[in-house]
């Protein structure tokens, strides 16, 4: 199953990803393949 629609980080890219934490759409530029979040949660996840 695809996701569409365009990531909700940049605006530009497709929405390839969505993040487990807050459900964002994002490319998989701004997706974090190890904690499954967007690039706002897993940079705050990531501060610990
Ligand atoms: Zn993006
Ligand atoms: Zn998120």
């Amino acid at each position: 199953m695809s996701i569409h629609g365009l990531c909700q980080v940049c605006e530009s890219m497709a929405a390839e990803q969505q993040c487990q934490q807050c459900g964002a759409l994002v490319c998989h530029t701004h997706y974090d393949e190890e904690t499954g979040l967007c690039i706002n949660c897993a940079s705050a996840v990531g501060s610990r």
